[in-house]
């Protein structure tokens, strides 16, 4: 009897004990950050060792904060991968910063439910605020409008479907597609697979998503771009859109902007910018040619959860035509009905869920902790650093850049003088990068350029240090010197 009463738990944490708890967690955070370089960069743990380790119903009584915290470390760390360890060079970074977690943290403790303005004017006026900002410090068209979205995904999708709703007049959002539409959405063939997808859950057809050939850079082809369309044309399509990347997922490749929109100008085709990374270099006026032409775009989307050290989730969209992208998300039951419908921001009718988080507030934190310029040395810094790499592989007699290095992402494979076969090289990076991602002391992955398998290594992480890298290439020069 005595015991039972010792383990039944109170019903709900208190004031008290919450207290304590969080002082608990935001020393282990800041342990976390200062030891992230001892765990394994990329999670070693097979498929279902953490699923196998959890018990398979919920708790019937509540369990102490103690007992959970010991279970988080050793079940579920394990089975996290360390994207904020300076030693992550895979995928594109998904970044965050001490800033952006207190942020993250007062978010989640005011736990508002920012779907329009009166249920938090703050949230909704920082918001637009914060945009605006963005705006200056990447010099976007002025007269444009921004919205913080979950992702470059649903930005995307946003951009097709406004795009849609305009060219028929709202007649697909009433009455659904007739049939006769034949819609063509264009992109090349490097564009991310979200515009796949954007096209899928859009109702045009992956049939209709039309890849343009790239040239020996990764970058559209405006030429092939132009005769694609004509040939639509010629055929009875009508094209939509076109999606520009500035900043391919796999080569960092650049669209050229001005001349595809000019393309777009001509034959009257919704311009979609999607510049998920590489948007943030344009804080740096060395990198704003690659903006040359953005005026004239209908739609721009870039992610401060990338490269701008705001945690994951915060990707900023920004349209010329607000009352377009409003009137084609726009709904309004009488239970959203306010006094002030139509004198402010409801951001729920810019996107396409309804609710939404306080996101502006962790970017406002980010960008006043470090200022525009510790942003941009933050940026050129890692620029620097892939510059320097890209020179020691330059001159490395076995290594071979793949493609041009056009901001912080470095693509190379390892070719030894003896090895000439394609298939060969080919396995020989695989089986290099695997060993890398094996140590557990750095991540990389990998993108194929002409078909030849090819190794990613971007510098982009927030805290980052030559160091990081120089400790990289040394792993990297060791490692082919094993494998042969
Ligand atoms: C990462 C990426 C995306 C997708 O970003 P999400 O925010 O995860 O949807 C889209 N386009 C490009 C070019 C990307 O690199």
């Amino acid at each position: 009897m005595f015991l039972s009463l010792n383990l039944r738990k109170k019903v709900m944490m208190n004031p008290y004990d919450f207290r304590k708890h969080a002082h608990q967690v935001v020393d282990w955070i800041a342990d976390y950050f200062e030891n992230i370089e001892k765990f394994p960069v990329k999670s070693q743990v097979q498929p279902k060792e953490v699923y196998n380790r959890l018990p398979d119903s919920a708790p019937e009584q509540g369990e102490s904060m103690d007992k959970i915290m010991q279970d988080f470390q050793n079940i579920i760390l394990p089975g996290i991968t360390h994207w904020q360890s300076p030693n992550f060079f895979a995928y594109f970074p998904a970044n965050s910063s001490y800033p952006s977690v207190l942020a993250e943290m007062l978010t989640a403790a005011l736990g508002a439910q920012c779907m329009i303005w009166e249920t938090s004017p703050a949230a909704a006026e920082l918001e637009e605020k914060v945009m605006n900002w963005l705006k200056q410090m990447l010099s976007l068209p002025i007269s444009w409008y921004g919205v913080i979205q979950d992702t470059a995904s649903s930005s995307t999708l946003c951009a097709l479907i406004t795009a849609r709703e305009i060219y028929t007049n709202f007649a697909v959002n009433k009455s659904g597609f007739t049939g006769n539409e034949k819609f063509r959405i264009y992109g090349s063939s490097e564009t991310h697979s979200s515009i796949d997808k954007g096209v899928k859950i859009a109702g045009f057809g992956l049939d209709n998503l039309v890849k343009i050939q790239v040239d020996e850079n990764q970058a559209m082809r405006p030429d092939a771009l132009r005769a694609a369309i004509e040939s639509d044309i010629s055929k009875g399509f009508k094209p939509l859109c076109v999606v520009a990347t500035l900043g391919t997922t796999g080569t960092t490749g650049i669209d050229p902007l001005k001349v595809i929109a000019e393309i777009c100008q001509k034959y009257k085709i919704w311009l979609h910018v999607d510049a998920a990374l590489a948007g943030s270099a344009l804080i740096l006026p060395e990198y704003r040619w690659m903006a040359e032409g953005l005026d004239m775009a209908d739609s721009f989307v870039f992610n401060p959860h990338k490269w701008l050290f705001t945690n994951f989730d915060c990707s900023a969209y920004f349209v010329k035509d607000k009352d377009a992208l409003i009137n084609t998300f726009t709904i309004l039951p009488e239970y959203l009905k306010t006094k002030t419908t139509g004198k402010v921001n409801d951001y729920r009718d810019w996107g396409i869920a309804l609710g939404r988080r306080f996101r502006a507030l962790k970017l406002w934190f980010v960008i006043r902790d470090f200022g525009v310029q510790g942003l941009q040395e933050r940026l050129r810094y890692h620029i620097q650093l892939a510059e320097e790499l890209e020179r020691k592989m330059k001159e490395h007699p076995e290594f071979e850049l793949m493609t041009r290095r056009n901001i912080n992402l470095v693509c190379f494979r390892y070719h030894p003088k003896n090895i000439g076969a394609e298939y060969e090289l080919d396995q020989l990076n695989e089986s290099i990068l695997h060993k890398l991602n094996a140590t557990g002391k750095i991540y990389l992955t990998h993108t194929r350029i002409k078909n030849h398998y090819v190794i990613r290594l971007i510098i982009g992480q927030t805290y980052v240090t030559r160091e990081h890298v120089e400790k990289a290439w040394q792993l990297i020069c060791s490692t082919i010197k094993n494998i042969r």
